[in-house]
């Protein structure tokens, strides 16, 4: 059995955030065995924490958010998608906003802050949990899916679904290490519609976001430059990582289709639950 891990020592960093657009120090910090992942809002009096599990998901449109002792934070699933691909068990987060810092609009700028802040193993084994079966969520109109397959590892496969010609489906499969999430999925941004920003801005909605973190698209095609040609399945699978940490840590297979944070996040409270119940 592998042993937990947490960081070897903390890391800050400064941003916005993609939709509050407001300033947040974020700080990682090493914590103790079966710890967990697990917010404190700094800006709060008494500093109330937030564990991050599937069961403190409240909401899930454009980003996933979790709320626990009258505090909230959303956005955080390219954070916990790095957490997720560094197998970090136990980690403390010091947050002074409701969302973490937007950075890249990626997961890359996470994924060096782990690598530099240094992983440890801990005392104690990890809780692995086994997948009894297949676990499958479906959109109501059966043109979504996520499910988990029993696998020793961690794989995704996803295949994504976009209506403009230039997009269309993309197809992406990668088994996850360290070195292929850093090189294949965490530099992956999400994508806007042109047409769409101003809605999105009026919903008070992707007030951080610029140019420089999302791929902003219109009907002839981008208005800056792609780090992948396939980009947007990619942070698709970046975005389903996170997800997944929710529940825990586990081997699976994902495998999805046109998903995003509400099957996701409803598959993980599934798992979650199983999880609890092998538990006690
Ligand atoms: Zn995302």
């Amino acid at each position: 059995m592998p042993r937990q891990r947490t960081l070897r020592n903390k890391i800050s960093c400064v941003g916005v955030g993609l939709h509050s657009g407001k300033k947040v120090l974020l700080e990682l910090k090493p914590s103790d065995v079966d710890g967990g992942i697990i917010f404190l809002r700094t800006d709060l009096p008494a500093a109330p924490k937030i564990h991050a599990t599937a069961a403190n998901v409240t909401a899930t449109v454009r980003a996933t958010t979790l709320e626990e002792n009258g505090a909230k934070v959303f956005t955080i699933e390219h954070l916990m998608s790095a957490l997720n691909a560094c197998r970090i068990d136990n980690c403390e987060i010091e947050i002074s906003a409701e969302e973490p810092p937007v950075l890249g609009g990626n997961s890359i700028d996470f994924f060096r802050m782990i690598q530099s802040a240094g992983v440890v193993e801990q005392s104690a084994e990890r809780k692995v949990i086994a997948l009894d079966k297949i676990y499958r969520v479906d959109d109501d109109d059966g043109k979504r899916f996520v499910m988990a397959l029993p696998y020793d590892g961690f794989r995704v496969s996803f295949v994504s679904v976009n209506p403009h010609p230039l997009i269309g489906i993309q197809y992406a499969d990668f088994e996850i290490t360290e070195d292929i999430y850093e090189r294949e999925i965490a530099p992956a941004r999400t994508i806007a519609y042109e047409k769409e920003i101003d809605a999105l801005r009026s919903m008070g909605l992707g007030l951080g976001g610029t140019i420089e973190n999302v791929i902003v698209y219109n009907d002839d095609g981008w208005l800056n430059e792609l780090n992948y040609p396939d980009e947007l399945v990619r942070h698709k699978i970046l975005d389903v990582i996170g997800d997944m940490r929710l529940a825990g840590i586990f081997n699976c297979h994902i495998v999805a289709a046109a998903s995003g944070h509400a099957l996701n996040t409803r598959l993980a409270k599934n798992i979650y639950a199983h999880a609890l119940s092998i538990r006690n």
